[in-house]
């Protein structure tokens, strides 16, 4: 079920858990800003998800209101997983759902990171 982008932050979200240790991930990286671990019913040979540290919902919230260091912080976290995840030569895709539309269903931003395939078209038409 899609979330509300503009709802306040729920502490009990399920990646809010993961971050306080009280849910386990397959982690792959963690900084002061972000954390990364396998989703949980990978649609890829290497699908991963970046979130960030701090309570936001969507990138919505995250880009009108994280301060400039938590913006860089995660942002670079992101390329770095990618980094190490040795998916800069063959190529890696990024996504953010965001909200109804974008069919976002966990309520704390997250990126996902594709790799280890070719996706072709970048959406179903
Ligand atoms: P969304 O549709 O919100 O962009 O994607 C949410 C993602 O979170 C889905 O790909 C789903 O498989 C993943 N996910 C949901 N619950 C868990 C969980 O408890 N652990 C992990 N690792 N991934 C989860």
């Amino acid at each position: 079920m899609p979330i509300d982008p503009t709802a306040p932050y729920d502490p009990d979200n399920i990646f809010a858990r993961i971050l306080r240790g009280e849910i386990p991930c397959k982690k792959v990286y963690e900084d002061e800003y972000a954390l990364a671990f396998h989703d949980i019913n990978p649609q890829a040979p290497l699908h991963v998800l970046v979130i960030p540290k701090g309570p936001y919902v969507s990138w919505e919230d995250f880009s009108a209101q994280a301060s400039d260091a938590d913006i860089v912080g995660f942002v670079r976290a992101v390329g770095q997983v990618a980094r190490d995840a040795g998916l800069v030569e063959p190529g890696y895709r990024l996504l953010a759902n965001v909200g109804q539309h974008g069919h976002q269903e966990v309520a704390h931003l997250h990126v996902h990171i594709f790799g280890g395939r070719q996706f072709g078209a970048m959406l179903p038409r």
